[in-house]
């Protein structure tokens, strides 16, 4: 197949860049993992280095592969990615790389950090989340017990209760620390 090596040297430049993405929480298993978004996609991150299936000879930019990330916070916002019930973080991408406008693609990848966001209720939106509930919604304190003393009303056993999860910043420092990963706020909108 050939190659355009002058691409491919671009692409592996050694400078360190930063990327971001959002996950959604795989909560099966023993502990908890970051899963890709989009249908279809079932990757789990590993802690450390993440290796894309893009072979040594091929090409980034056609194959399509590698793990995709926006360059900023806020184009990440601005595709929907960054909102409850989702964990956004920096990464490292290295390895061949392709570097767009807004997005970076790389066929190696790792989580260097994690933050704090996303933790707003996701049925009021105005509260802290401190509960998951089925169907892995997580909701704050209010509504939590809104929709508890509602169940009871009803005469349902309200089993949200046994699917409370521990506080939200608990679950990402678990995260975080599963993922080798710093945890810190998400720095405000501003500074995007
Ligand atoms: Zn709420």
């Amino acid at each position: 197949m050939a190659k355009d090596k002058g691409k491919v040297e671009k692409s592996e430049s050694p400078d360190i860049i930063t990327g971001y993405r959002s996950w959604k929480v795989d909560w099966g298993g023993d502990e908890p993992k970051l899963q890709s978004l989009g249908a279809g996609s079932e990757y789990r991150w590993l802690p450390g280095e993440n290796v894309s299936s893009l072979e040594p000879e091929e090409d980034i930019e056609t194959s399509g592969k590698g793990f995709y990330m926006k360059k900023s916070l806020k184009d990440l916002k601005a595709e929907g990615y960054i909102g409850p019930s989702l964990v956004t973080g920096a990464i490292l991408p290295y390895g061949k790389r392709l570097i767009g406008e807004e997005g970076i693609r790389s066929s190696k990848a790792l989580i260097d950090t994690l933050f704090i966001s996303g933790n707003q209720c996701q049925i009021c939106g105005k509260e802290e989340s401190a509960y998951l509930l089925p169907g892995k919604v997580v909701c704050g304190e209010k509504c939590y017990n809104r929709i508890k003393k509602a169940l009871e009303k009803k005469g349902i056993d309200p089993a949200i209760g046994s699917f409370a999860n521990p506080e939200y910043k608990m679950l990402l420092k678990e995260l975080a620390d599963r993922y080798g990963a710093q945890l810190i706020e998400m720095p405000p909108e501003g500074e995007w």
